[in-house]
């Protein structure tokens, strides 16, 4: 077996890694922790009951390489944003929480963002980012094998995962898993639809791209408001997987 080959669960998609996975374990922590350190967490209490069940039953049947998987719950009404770091770390504001009507349309966010994570997407941004030589004054190549160096790597990795963007594909895939884990955990994919239509109208008359953002930064880690994928594209392919979606779906 070649090192750095790997499988996308659900999607079945090839891909080549480089990094161990205690890279995103490490790098995922770190960056986490910095991002988190100035914001108001909720730790208690209905709001966080609602978002941990609901993570907890998507991580039962979550294809786990064995993550320390966390979950954030930040005060901030005005933010409607998710976001998700490598290693299992994922984190939603309450204002997308008040937009989620259902838990059914929580759960299509929650799924996405651990989608993001078990295709390891925030990892292979980086790597991407080696291959073409940029940003880092220290290389990351001497972080896959040597973890002395992860101190000095952990801000200037931080600031390519809040700095990039995923790709258009990368949002799709996460999609697709994300839709899987939430019917498989019992919930009604198409509840999916239902969210990122109200994601869609809720865009539509502000016409702007900052519409709701409190928090920049955050906002292009995940990008739900970015235009990768379109909103009527992006409704159209979980359209298309939701026969797909149904049938792994068991209502609890
Ligand atoms: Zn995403």
């Amino acid at each position: 077996m070649l090192a750095g080959c790997a499988v996308t669960p659900v999607t079945g998609k090839n891909v080549f890694i480089s990094y161990p996975l205690d890279f995103d374990r490490e790098i995922g922590a770190s960056s986490y922790a910095e991002i988190l350190s100035d914001a108001q967490l909720i730790k208690s209490g209905a709001v966080w009951q609602r978002a941990s069940r609901i993570t907890e039953r998507l991580l039962e049947v979550t294809d786990d390489p064995g993550f320390e998987w966390e979950l954030a719950v930040i005060r901030d009404d005005q933010t409607i944003n998710a976001f998700a770091l490598p290693g299992g770390k994922i984190a939603v504001y309450t204002g997308l929480m008040n937009l989620a009507q259902s838990d059914g349309e929580l759960a299509a966010v929650l799924g996405h963002e651990i989608g993001h994570v078990v295709a390891r997407h925030s990892v292979q941004r980086l790597q991407l980012e080696q291959a073409r030589e940029t940003a880092l004054g220290i290389g990351l190549q001497t972080v896959g094998e040597n973890y002395e160096n992860l101190a000095k790597l952990a801000p200037a990795a931080t600031e390519i995962l809040i700095s990039l963007p995923f790709s258009r594909s990368e949002e799709s895939e996460a999609d697709h898993i994300g839709l899987i884990y939430m019917a498989r955990a019992g919930y009604d994919p198409s509840e999916a639809i239902r969210f990122w239509e109200r994601m869609a109208a809720l865009k539509q008359p502000a016409g702007t791209e900052s519409a709701g953002s409190g928090g920049g930064v955050v906002e292009t880690i995940e990008g739900l408001f970015s235009t990768h994928p379109s909103d009527g594209a992006r409704i159209k392919a979980l359209t298309a997987l939701l026969p797909l979606a149904k049938s792994e779906y068991k209502p609890r």
